[in-house]
């Protein structure tokens, strides 16, 4: 695809790690920032995944995530945020064989939403989330044993962001709590203080931070961090009970790049700028942006500003170039200087792509993403208490 006149980031000085290789154990998985994405797979690929599909008709169904790369987005039957696809999916029963372009967690996601009679396939197992690793079931259920010991328990309703994984979500709805995406989050919030009063917010801090000062107009003492790698969280008993927040200890490998020296100097380089960020960044970046909302608050803002439009966008590349592309009348830029592509979402390329359809064709269900039942009915009670919430509009 051209990228008319969108100006490529620089190169990181971070190695890119390729699905494994040269593994750096002090490296974060996810974070590394490649100089830019491998070459363009084989034409030939392109050919063979038409083929696979016309095949396979309406028992397939392929979703992709705004994030994913081009060459695999343009055979997506959907695109969309990880919630939207998982319902798209669910709409499409006569799709047998779904597909899911993204990342672990949301061909999990996928698969509690969906009938029995459907099977989720992630083209790439190693396509995970460095932000719902973070949050291990053990380390939250220890957590959980903390809040216990210091009698607060009772008074804690956790959220967690849609990007966990089920066991975490299925936490949530054991303990009362509900799943929100970074649109609902607001309300999500609402919600959990008419319950309690105390909010337990997995696995983003940022989105946390950000939603419980900038829309419910906490302050930031109102917040705790919990580490769980530190004993007790890192917290004292005292801090504990004079939180109203405890945010657990995560982050996005991507939106945690930005900086407010990004920000300034994008400013400065594109007078009259608009700065538009993900939640997901820290909040510091987030004070300084003009805007700030999901991805398809991004999408649909730059959709809607006339010509001439001035944009640094602090999201993840691939949708970023897209949306330059996408309108050659606007100016839109990269918020960050180096390239930051979500290396584990750009994990699902064409190759992997072609290998699952083929193998679908040939009566082989590759990689399908299964969730145990226990573990799926309570996290479909936390997405269902996410449903209920008034005027819901959610997206990630
Ligand atoms: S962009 Fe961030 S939150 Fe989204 S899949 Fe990648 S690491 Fe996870």
């Amino acid at each position: 695809m051209e990228s008319g006149t969108f100006a490529e980031p620089k190169p990181s000085p971070l190695a890119l790690l390729l699905l494994g290789q040269n593994a750096d154990p002090d490296s974060e998985r996810g974070v590394e920032c490649p100089g830019g994405l491998p070459p363009a797979s084989d034409e030939n690929l392109v050919q063979r995944v038409r083929a696979a599909r016309e095949i396979l008709g309406d028992r397939l169904y392929i979703l992709g995530h705004h994030y994913q790369r081009d060459e695999v987005i343009q055979f997506a039957d959907v695109t969309g945020d990880s919630y939207k696809l998982s319902q798209q999916a669910a709409a499409h029963p006569e799709a047998e064989f779904i597909v899911f372009c993204g990342v672990h967690f949301m061909a999990e996601s996928a698969d509690i939403l969906t009938s029995d009679s459907q099977q989720v396939l992630l083209p790439d197992l190693a396509a995970g989330c460095s932000m719902a690793d973070m949050a291990a079931i053990h380390q939250v259920e220890a957590a959980w044993d903390v809040f216990e010991a210091a009698g607060i328990a009772d008074s804690i309703i956790p959220i967690t962001y849609m990007n966990s994984s089920a066991a975490i979500k299925g936490f949530t709805g054991r303990h009362g709590g509900a799943v929100c995406t970074s649109s609902n989050a607001k309300r999500a919030l609402e919600w959990a203080f008419a319950q309690g009063e105390r909010v337990f917010f997995l696995p983003d801090q940022h989105l946390g931070r950000n939603t419980a000062v900038r829309d419910l107009g906490m302050t930031l003492s109102d917040c705790v961090v919990f580490d769980p790698h530190k004993p007790g969280g890192g917290l004292s008993s005292d801090q504990l009970r004079d939180a109203r927040v405890i945010l657990w200890r995560g982050h996005c490998s991507v939106h945690g790049r930005f900086t407010v020296e990004s920000v300034r100097d994008v400013r400065e380089r594109v007078p009259g700028v608009r700065v538009i960020v993900h939640p997901e960044c820290t909040h510091e970046v987030v004070s300084l942006a003009d805007e700030v909302g999901s991805t398809e608050y991004i999408i649909n803002a730059i959709a809607a500003a006339p010509a001439g439009a001035k944009w640094a966008v602090g999201t993840e590349l691939n949708l970023v170039r897209r949306l330059a592309i996408e309108h050659p009348e606007q100016e839109i830029v990269y918020l960050e200087k180096a390239v930051c592509f979500c290396s584990t979402m750009n994990r699902i390329d064409l190759p992997h792509l072609a290998w699952t359809l083929e193998n679908l064709v040939n009566g082989i269900v590759v990689n399908r993403i299964t969730v145990e039942p226990e573990e799926a009915r309570w996290a479909r009670v936390a997405l269902d208490r996410m449903l209920a919430l008034p005027g819901l509009v959610a997206r990630d």
